[in-house]
């Protein structure tokens, strides 16, 4: 429907309604008052936020903006009213309850973070510290421990520096892409690539795209960029002294659908073990790259349960009633610029601001 221009106009028109509708009650005070109203009743689902990114200056990034959740200060403010209403808990309570029935506090939510950016430790932790917001840290760990840059960032990389108005490209099929205006819509057509594409060789396709784009990348500037974007082990560690929880999202971030089964088992499996051995224990739960569930993919599920997990995480709203899925626990991810008033609706129920 959205590919149609009048249907994305009715669209827009609708959104911008519902915004300002959604300002007014702010407004009334009426949005707080559900808040308050949602903190008393059972509810159906429960709030679980995902960040990745802080960063001031979305728009002045050469990597992936995609992933820059908030600015710091947005993400202090909406921390400060998660904690005004709700009790923050970490991964691991809500396992104990998932899986052993342990009664959670009223009104509980979490706070998760995704990939182990540099933020995380720099920006997120004050802030988490100093409100009391126990988060837990989803890893992928051969990016931490090889300081490799993630791929959606390098391919961003590539493409917005790139000096030519066309690339082209034979694997992993041949296409040819112009390189217009800001470029995002490259990226975004190169990044659904990469997440459709069965047993992907991810090294071979970004090098042909870096000599294509004709943009240098090597292992120096590998590292010094990785070094500038995502955490250390040591920074990590310094996560779970502070009484945050780190659990799995992988070894390399693949998409799990699109693994043969020995790198899956590397991925699943190796990801835990990797942690155990950097961290120590324990690491309960593990977030699918780009979200993707495995719900409908047995085989994977059976791995994960397997490898040791005890919750899997995935993007999107899902039910949260008296025997959720374990495998398949929804989060939502606020937007960069989101109103307060958008927030604020996202705790009464996530409808009303996605
Ligand atoms: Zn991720």
């Amino acid at each position: 429907l959205a590919k149609y221009r009048p249907a994305r106009r009715l669209l827009d028109a609708l959104d911008m309604l519902r915004q300002r509708a959604l300002g007014w009650l702010d407004e009334m005070g009426a949005l707080e008052g559900l808040v308050r109203l949602r903190a008393e009743l059972p509810a159906g689902w429960l709030p679980i936020l995902n960040y990745h990114r802080l960063h001031p200056d979305a728009e002045g990034q050469a990597f992936d903006r995609g992933v820059i959740d908030a600015t710091p200060q947005e993400f202090e403010r909406q921390m400060r009213l998660l904690t005004r209403h709700f009790t923050p808990i970490g991964v691991g309570r809500l396992a104990d309850h998932v899986t052993a029935g342990v009664p959670l506090p009223d009104n509980p939510a979490l706070v998760t973070f995704d990939d182990g950016y540099r933020e995380c430790f720099t920006q997120a932790l004050p802030i988490l510290r100093a409100l009391g917001v126990p988060a837990s840290f989803f890893i992928p760990t051969r990016y931490i421990g090889e300081r490799r840059v993630f791929w959606w960032d390098r391919l961003s990389y590539l493409v917005r520096w790139s000096p030519c108005d066309r690339i082209a490209l034979s694997y992993p099929t041949s296409l040819e892409l112009r390189l217009e205006g800001d470029r995002q819509k490259a990226i975004v057509r190169l990044l659904g690539l990469m997440k459709s594409t069965y047993d992907l060789d991810v090294d071979r396709f970004l090098s042909e795209l870096a000599a294509s784009a004709n943009v240098r990348w090597d292992a120096t500037l590998e590292r010094r960029f990785a070094d500038e974007l995502c955490m250390s082990w040591d920074e990590i560690r310094a996560l779970k002294r502070a009484g945050m929880e780190i659990h799995s999202h992988t070894r390399s971030h693949r998409i799990l659908q699109n693994l043969r089964p020995p790198e899956l088992r590397s991925e699943i499996a190796g990801s835990r073990d990797d942690l155990i051995r950097e961290l120590g224990g324990p690491v309960r739960a593990i977030a699918y790259p780009v979200g993707r569930s495995v719900a409908r993919h047995p085989e994977i599920a059976r791995l994960v349960r397997a490898s040791g997990y005890e919750l899997g995480f995935t993007l999107g709203v899902r039910r949260f009633g008296p025997a959720p899925h374990p495998l398949d626990i929804g989060r939502i991810a606020p937007d960069r610029g989101m109103a307060p008033c958008l927030f604020r609706a996202l705790l009464v129920h996530p409808a009303l601001a996605v």
